[in-house]
C-alpha cells in the first residue's frame, strides 16, 4: 500500500514531496499526481522574507523598496531585515523534481486523480471551486523584455490604486532583470475581475509608461481571498490553497506552504498525528475584516493600504503580510485609518 498520496503538484504538493524526501529511509512510497507536472511556466510566485532566499534558485530576484499608491499619493517602504522575493514557477518546480526524482521511494506521476486514492495518507491540493471563494483576486500580468534599463531593487507592489466595479484595482510591477519586467494589473473583489480589462489595464501600463519591447509571456488567476468551509469533498487531508494556506488579506501562501511542509515531513517520518491546516486565530480575524471592507466599503481600500504604509515600517508591514503577531497587528492597525476598521468591528458585534 502507498504511505502518502499526494493529489497535485503545484506549490503544497511538491514542497511536501520534496521535504519527504530529504530522509533517506522513508516508511513507505509517496505518490504525487498531478497532470500538468511538465508545464510549468505559467507562474511567478513572489514572497517577503527575513532570510536571505538571494541564492535560493537561479535567477531569484530580491527587491529591498516596495511602493504603494494611488492616484494622488505614494509611500514608498524600505526592508532593513525582511525583503520582497521573485523567483520563477519553472525554477521552483525543476529544484523540486530533481529531489523529488531522486529518492527511491518517491514517484511524480503525469496523470489526473479521479476519485480518493487508496493511501495510508492522502493529501488533497486540488484547487478549491470558486463557490467557496469569500472574495477574488484576479490579475493578469504580461512579462516583457526591453531596451531600457531598469533599477532591479525597487517592487511597484501597489501602485494607481483605485476603486471601480466595486472593487479595488491596482498595477503591480516588477523588474525580473535590468531589461525586463512583469507587469500585473490585479483586482480585488466580491466578484472575479474581468480578464480582458485586466490585460487592457497591463497593456495600457506599458504604454502609458513609454516601455517598448517584446511581450515573452502572460500569467493569469483568480485567487481566493478568503475561503468558505468546505463541503465535505476534500479527499484525505486538503493542503495548499484548498487548505486555507494562501493569506485571505494578500493571497500570498508561497512561504506559508514551504514552512508547513517541513513541519509536516518531520511529523510524518516521526509517526506522529497529522491534523488539518488552521490558519492562527488573529491573522484569520485581522484577514475576515478586510475581507468584509472589500465586500462593503472597496472605497476605503486605498486609503487603508496608503495610511498603513505610511505609518508602519517596511519591516513591520512585510512581517504583518506573511505571518501576524499581536505586535505588528497593532502597530498595522493604529496605522490604518480608524473609520473603516471601528465599522467592520461594530457590524461583528451586531451580527453577533
Ligand atoms: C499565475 C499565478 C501567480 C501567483 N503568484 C503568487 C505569488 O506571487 N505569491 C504567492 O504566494 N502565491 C501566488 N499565487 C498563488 C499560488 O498559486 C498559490 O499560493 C499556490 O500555487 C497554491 O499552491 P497549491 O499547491 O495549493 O495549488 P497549485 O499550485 O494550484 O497546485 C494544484 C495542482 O493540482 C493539480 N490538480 C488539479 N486537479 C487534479 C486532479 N484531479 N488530479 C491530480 N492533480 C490535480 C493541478 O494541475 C495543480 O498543479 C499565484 C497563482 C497563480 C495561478
Amino acid at each position: 500500500m502507498v504511505w502518502i498520496h499526494i493529489v497535485g503538484g503545484g506549490v503544497a504538493g511538491l514542497s511536501l514531496a520534496s521535504e519527504l524526501s530529504k530522509y533517506p529511509r522513508l516508511p513507505g512510497s509517496v505518490v504525487v499526481s498531478d497532470p500538468n507536472i511538465d508545464s510549468r511556466d505559467d507562474r511567478t510566485y513572489s514572497f517577503w522574507s527575513d532570510r536571505d532566499h538571494s541564492n535560493f534558485l537561479p535567477g531569484t530576484s530580491q527587491y529591498s523598496k516596495w511602493v504603494v499608491s494611488s492616484e494622488s499619493k505614494s509611500v514608498t517602504q524600505t526592508g532593513k531585515n525582511w525583503h520582497y522575493y521573485r523567483i520563477s514557477g519553472r525554477a521552483f518546480f525543476e529544484k523540486c523534481k530533481k529531489v523529488i526524482e531522486r529518492h527511491p521511494q518517491c514517484f511524480l506521476n503525469n496523470e489526473t486523480i479521479g476519485s480518493k486514492p487508496s493511501a495510508k495518507y492522502v493529501f488533497d491540493s486540488r484547487p478549491p471551486g470558486t463557490n467557496r471563494f469569500r472574495a477574488y483576486q484576479s490579475f493578469v500580468g504580461i512579462e516583457i523584455k526591453c531596451e531600457h534599463d531598469f533599477a532591479t531593487d525597487i517592487a511597484l507592489l501597489m501602485t494607481n490604486m483605485r476603486t471601480e466595479d466595486a472593487g479595488l484595482y491596482f498595477e503591480y510591477m516588477l523588474p525580473i532583470t535590468d531589461t525586463s519586467l512583469l507587469i500585473e494589473s490585479t483586482y480585488f473583489g466580491t466578484i472575479p475581475g474581468n480578464m480582458d480589462n485586466l490585460e487592457r489595464n497591463s497593456l495600457e501600463w506599458i504604454k502609458n509608461n513609454n516601455l517598448t519591447g517584446q511581450v515573452i509571456r502572460k500569467e493569469k488567476a483568480h485567487i481566493p481571498m478568503g475561503l468558505r468551509p468546505s463541503t465535505n469533498d476534500d479527499w484525505g487531508i486538503p493542503i495548499g490553497a484548498r487548505g486555507g494556506m494562501t493569506r485571505a488579506s494578500s493571497g500570498y501562501g508561497f512561504m506559508n506552504m514551504r514552512a508547513w511542509a517541513k513541519i509536516t515531513a518531520k511529523k510524518l517520518t516521526a509517526g506522529q498525528p497529522i491534523t488539518k491546516y488552521r490558519s492562527p486565530l488573529l491573522e484569520t480575524w485581522m484577514d475576515l475584516q478586510l475581507i468584509k471592507i472589500i465586500q462593503k466599503k472597496p472605497q476605503y481600500l486605498p486609503k487603508i493600504f496608503l495610511d498603513i504604509a505610511q505609518n508602519t515600517k517596511g519591516d513591520d508591514f512585510a512581517s504583518f503580510l506573511t505571518k501576524t503577531r499581536p505586535l505588528n497587528a497593532l502597530q498595522v492597525i493604529t496605522g490604518a485609518p480608524a473609520k473603516p476598521f471601528l465599522e467592520s468591528i461594530m457590524q461583528m458585534f451586531k451580527e453577533k
